[in-house]
């Protein structure tokens, strides 16, 4: 199973904050992996590739009772935005969406869905920025400021009907799925209290990290996991996999672990959960964008977020990361996965 954790790490990296928002004009942000040298588009998509939206667009609110005609929506690519990846007018009704790869070439067809109905929401709809949050956390519209990117996915049919719904309606009720998630139950919960760990620990290529079930640090008796780093080198982590009891489309889950660290320096450590089906990876979910895990201080609490579970994961892995440019020593301890409905 360890050629699984060759896509442990899909590092995403919000390189653009934009817009200023002056009424239609967009402001998705732009997300590409480290490290990825540009791609170049051997030709520059056609406009014949954005008519299919349109269409469907069209199909969707027309399956809504809500006449909109395939004309009343203008479109192009341009080579002219620096920032958005589309922008929407009201005024000329008017959809332009920017050659750059990482904004049309390089996404999947909902991606691309979700960027033009977005943008159609301002050309044709007048729809304007709306950063209202639903009680579970989720955004309010798709009409949203920020990286609408992956809003739904082909995971979440649910939360697609609800946006489109909305889009064409403001005044759609909340959706059930969008409840707040109060109610804790404990799925998995471990001390590491002795050798017979069934965490595995992993690294690539070089030495420079090393392993160990550390006895002389906890934060509850009488072990920890461990990782020391004595110079740069490939990422390592201790990793546990298992199957979960159902849980149920929706729900809230978070990870909980007590961590130490010894001079952790660079980038520091990381707590990740990934969630996969038969036909692989469902979900990724990392610290390593949110918050920075380094230096030296006792053991503390740090949790990780799942806001939203997609059921379609039966396997639940969890990682406890060294970064590849860090140096020092981190312990782990006293894992807990809750599952909030
Ligand atoms: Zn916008």
């Amino acid at each position: 199973m360890k050629y699984r954790y060759l896509y442990l790490i899909s590092i995403l990296i919000l390189v653009n904050a934009c817009s200023n928002d002056t009424n239609t004009d967009d402001s998705i942000l732009v997300e590409t992996k480290e490290n990825e040298e540009p791609v170049e588009i051997p030709n520059n998509p056609s406009n014949t590739n954005l008519e299919q939206y349109i269409q469907r667009f069209v199909d969707e609110a027309a399956a809504r009772n809500i006449e909109i005609e395939f004309g009343s929506i203008n479109f192009t690519f341009t080579d002219n935005l620096d920032f958005a990846c589309g922008t929407g007018n009201s005024t000329n009704r008017l959809v332009r969406i920017s050659t750059r790869p990482e904004c049309w070439v390089e996404r999947t067809d909902i991606e691309r869905e979700i960027l033009m109905f977005h943008e159609i929401g301002h050309a044709r709809l007048g729809r304007l920025h709306d950063n209202t949050k639903l009680p579970n956390g989720d955004f309010k519209t798709l009409m949203f400021d920020g990286n609408q990117f992956r809003l739904y996915t082909e995971n979440t049919p649910e939360k697609r009907a609800y946006y489109i719904d909305e889009l064409l309606d403001p005044n759609t009720p909340k959706p059930s799925w969008a409840s707040a998630k109060l109610n804790p139950t404990i799925i998995f919960n471990d001390s590491i209290n002795g050798k017979d760990t069934n965490w595995d620990y992993s690294g690539f290529g070089d030495s420079n990290h090393s392993s160990e079930i550390s006895s002389t640090h906890f934060s509850s008796p009488g072990s920890s996991l461990k990782i020391s780093a004595t110079a740069h080198s490939d990422f390592s982590f201790w990793g546990f996999t298992f199957s979960p009891e159902e849980i149920a489309q929706g729900s809230r889950l978070t990870m909980e672990v007590d961590i130490r660290l010894d001079n952790v320096t660079g980038e520091g450590v990381f707590i990740a959960m990934r969630g996969d089906s038969e036909d692989g990876m469902v979900f990724f979910e990392t610290t390593q964008l949110t918050k920075t895990i380094a230096g030296t201080f006792p053991f503390t609490k740090y949790t990780l977020e799942l806001p939203y579970y997609i059921e379609k994961a039966k396997i639940l892995n969890l990682f406890l990361i060294m970064g590849g440019n860090s140096t020092g020593t981190a312990y782990f301890d006293d894992i807990v996965i809750t599952k909030y409905d």
